[in-house]
């Protein structure tokens, strides 16, 4: 009604009818899936009224660009997808034709606009599939071009991704590794290892723990690769009960072996999100009998983002308790520095991209210079990940980072062999 566009029934009516044409006629047309970029923010920030004009603003646009050779549809929030009836007879011209209609789609989207009374220039994502001889149907393909914009906006927003069968397998691959996941927690097959944090004289100070997945076969699966399908999956909040009982346990385990050391913990911002996170948190380090102060929750900067206010309500409810907070991945989101002073911070973490090209690349040391720089004002300490070389470390000794995680110190490892480690580090002190 907002937009005055086709609604989704209307639109699988039409795709239905191109699908059919694409089959009978052998010529190819196309579908373009679009979300636009941080809507949810505009929405958050500036009010309903304001996201509704940028969306009537966003459909006016969109007809502008297709103008009569295709339909504009608004199927859902702030998504919208255009179907153009290319008819193109042969497959690469059809592609080659439907990124250049995306490129014109994306630069009307992104001319400037005034939202009541400010400066805005929209961006979105978008996924294109292609109704082609031999291909699927119209609600398979709707979820094809679905599937691409998700591609186009996790390589970072404002992008244009063709569909490919190499993303179906991902998503199967995904429900996969979903199902195995979750017999994994209840068969025992997850376990944490735990990395020595060093100070400047290469001393232990700390250690994060680390999530491990070894299958009943010996293979092990990587934790960059299924944390974010647990996190999809909401698998991460049972996963995040046990990592935190984990981190209890070891604690006690490290206290009894006579090297008690502070633990930083991953928390995902989907476990954070949590109404109950609090309670629950409080509820494990009283039945553990743990002492909060002893631990460090590494929060991305992804959760500095969205929902800002609730963020830092919780943060400080979370702090009142002892645990204190790390920035992980530092350097590579879009902190709101203005923020970062808000929230009761103890740590940032210089994310490990930077640390590979250290202390050559330019770049790198100016951002990490930067980094080190700006946690002095803020009156925060930095450990700096992924070092792996003594050049790496030197370095960051002479520029006054003192702590450091890296392979040129330790491996994670299992909780045993870092007792092993800390006991002959305390004899030979
Ligand atoms: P992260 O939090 O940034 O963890 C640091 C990663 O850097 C770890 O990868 C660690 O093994 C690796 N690393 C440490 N030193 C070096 C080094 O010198 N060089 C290089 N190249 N890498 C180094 P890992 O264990 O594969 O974990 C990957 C990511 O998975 C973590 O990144 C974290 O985001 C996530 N993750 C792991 N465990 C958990 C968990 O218990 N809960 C949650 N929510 N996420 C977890
Ligand atoms: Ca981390
Ligand atoms: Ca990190």
């Amino acid at each position: 009604v907002l937009t005055g566009l086709p609604n989704r029934r209307l639109l699988m009516d039409r795709l239905g009818t191109v699908v059919a044409r694409s089959q009978a006629e052998h010529t190819v047309s196309a579908l373009l899936y679009l979300d636009i970029d941080k809507f949810k923010n505009v929405n958050d920030e500036r009010g309903h009224a304001t996201g509704d004009l940028l969306l009537e603003h966003a459909a006016a646009r969109l007809q502008q660009a297709v103008c009569g050779s295709g339909l504009v549809a608004r199927i859902g929030g702030d998504e919208f997808v255009v179907l153009l009836d290319s008819r193109d007879p042969c497959p690469d011209t059809a592609a080659r034709h439907t990124l250049e209609a995306a490129t014109l789609v994306r630069e009307a989207l992104a001319a400037p606009l005034d939202l009541k009374g400010k400066p805005y220039r929209i961006a979105a994502s978008i996924g294109i599939a292609l109704a082609r001889p031999g291909g699927p149907g119209a609600h398979d393909l709707l979820r094809e071009a679905d599937t691409a914009m998700y591609h186009a906006k996790a390589a970072g927003r404002d992008g244009v991704r063709v569909f490919e069968d190499a993303m179906l397998a991902d998503a199967q691959h995904a429900l996969m590794l979903e199902r195995d996941l979750a017999a994994a927690l209840e068969n025992g097959e997850l376990a944490m290892h735990l990395q020595l944090q060093v100070n400047g004289r290469g001393l232990p100070v700390g250690a994060e723990l680390l999530m491990r997945w070894r299958r009943a076969d010996g293979s092990m699966e990587r934790p960059d690769i299924f944390i974010p399908v647990a996190e999809s999956s909401g698998l991460i909040v049972p996963l995040g009960h046990w990592a935190l009982r984990q981190a209890c346990a070891a604690w006690l385990a490290l206290d009894r072996a006579g090297c008690p050391l502070p633990l930083s913990l991953n928390v995902s911002p989907i476990q954070f999100r949590q109404p109950d996170f609090v309670e629950q948190v409080h509820r494990i380090f009283t039945e553990m009998g743990v002492p909060p102060q002893q631990f460090i929750f590494e929060v991305t900067e992804g959760l500095l983002i969205e929902d800002i206010d609730q963020t830092i309500t919780r943060m400080h409810q979370l702090a009142n308790l002892g645990i204190r907070f790390s920035v992980d991945d530092f350097g590579t989101g879009y902190s709101n520095l203005a923020y970062l002073k808000k929230m009761p911070l103890y740590e940032l973490k210089i994310d490990k991209s930077f640390m590979r090209d250290m202390p050559q690349d330019h770049n790198s040391t100016a951002i990490v210079q930067s980094i080190l720089a700006m946690a002095n004002h803020l009156d925060l300490r930095v450990v700096a990940e992924g070092v792996e070389t003594a050049a790496q470390a030197c370095y960051l000794g002479q520029h006054g980072s003192a702590y450091m995680q890296g392979f040129h110190y330790h491996r994670p490892m299992p909780l045993g062999d870092v007792i092993a480690r800390l006991q002959t580090t305390a004899e030979a002190a």
